[in-house]
């Protein structure tokens, strides 16, 4: 039996405890979540005890077996990304652990990539090929995330086409590369890459080093340019070549030699600051495209000469998420080149020490941190 005490809690709070009461014992998975507004300790995550989520008809139950690091993360976790429900991690694959009633399509045991954010299909932005801009597309999501030893896929992702199943002969980490590259797919069709194209990828992050192999892949040449010495050699081990150290070399030089002096046909714009949009829109040849993928900080604002802009006959393109065609365009990607995109994966640490996950991450020590059960 327990006894009835009081407790100072906090200073002029009494609080009322039951010493020897237990919480009910339905708490059994880790998850990484977002702390919650109002509590203690301000914006950040933390690793949390949650329910097994319970599925409905047409849901599928997930066994995290990896899920990656995302920078929209990061951002989330420092209060900074608004874009979307604030739900952590959207880079999971795992192993189908429970089938709900009717999702016809998928058993117990099979090795998926369960996409976060699935369109309608049906409305005036997906008949027009804007998908990612579909209302329902950034309402969908997994739960509670993907940073989570299991979570649920809605009916509505199932039921969509969103759930991806994996070849066999892929291991986990690289498939959790999945999402990220179907990302860049979306924008390399988007700004219609061709043969001998010469491209620049500004920021030697894990998405740009992921844009330099894929556009390798479709027969560009190829300059990624970084501020990080780190960053630029952990790229170099990856094989690509042509990489700039922005604070010693003039970037849009460097590019012009390989150019005929031209400047790039595309450069993509691999990291958040307008400052690095401002130094592609430099580096591109007249005529040359522009694309924003980085996520820029709500506010930022942009200076360019919009008579230099107009001159230059520059368009600028901008991408965000993607759809399954990239996604299985991504798939097919990574199977070609498996040994270079499994090196993209530098780091892995379980839930449990999703601290020191985010300290890599954000030091640019490594390339992708991959957060595994
Ligand atoms: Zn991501
Ligand atoms: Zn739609």
């Amino acid at each position: 039996m327990g006894s009835f005490v009081f407790t100072e809690a906090e200073p002029g709070f009494i609080a009322f405890a039951y010493i020897g009461w237990q919480p009910p014992r339905c708490l059994d998975l880790k998850a990484v979540l977002l702390r919650q507004p109002g509590r203690s300790g301000g914006v950040g995550a933390e690793v949390a005890d949650v329910p097994v989520p319970e599925i409905a008809p047409g849901e599928l139950l997930v066994e995290m077996m990896a899920c990656g690091l995302c920078g929209t993360d990061v951002e989330k976790i420092r209060g900074e990304y608004t874009a979307s429900l604030p739900i952590l991690g959207h880079e999971a694959v795992g192993v189908v652990a429970q089938v709900g009633e009717g999702a016809l399509d998928f058993r117990k045991g099979d090795r998926v990539f369960p996409h976060h954010h699935v369109p309608c299909h049906q409305c005036y932005y997906c008949l027009h090929g804007d998908e990612t801009l579909c209302k329902e597309y950034r309402r969908s999501n997994i739960h509670p995330g993907g940073f989570s030893e299991y979570f649920r896929v809605p009916a509505w992702n199932v039921g969509k086409g969103g759930v991806l199943r994996l070849p066999q002969g892929i291991g986990f980490a690289e498939a959790s590369l999945i999402e990220p590259a179907a990302c860049c797919v979306r924008a390399l069709d988007k700004c219609s890459v061709g043969e001998s194209d010469v491209a620049l990828v500004v920021g030697a992050g894990p998405v740009g080093v992921l844009h330099a192999i894929l556009l390798g892949q479709r027969g560009a040449r190829v300059m990624v340019s970084d501020v990080s010495e780190g960053r630029l050699r952990l790229a170099e081990r990856l094989g690509i070549e042509n990489l700039v150290d922005a604070k010693a070399v003039d970037v849009s030089e460097g590019v012009r030699k390989l150019s005929e002096g031209r400047g790039a046909d595309i450069a993509i714009v691999a990291a958040g600051s307008p400052q690095a949009v401002k130094q592609a829109a430099g580096a591109v040849r007249p005529g040359g495209k522009v694309c924003m993928f980085g996520v820029p900080p709500k506010g930022s604002m942009m200076d360019i000469d919009a008579s230099e802009l107009y001159n230059s006959g520059l368009t600028i393109v901008t991408s965000y998420g993607a759809t399954e065609k990239d996604v299985t365009s991504a798939l097919d990607a990574i199977g070609r080149s498996r040994d270079r995109f499994s090196q993209v994966v530098t780091h892995s640490f379980p839930i449990a020490r999703f601290d020191e996950a985010m300290g890599v991450a954000t030091s640019g020590s490594g390339l992708k941190v991959v957060i595994t059960p």
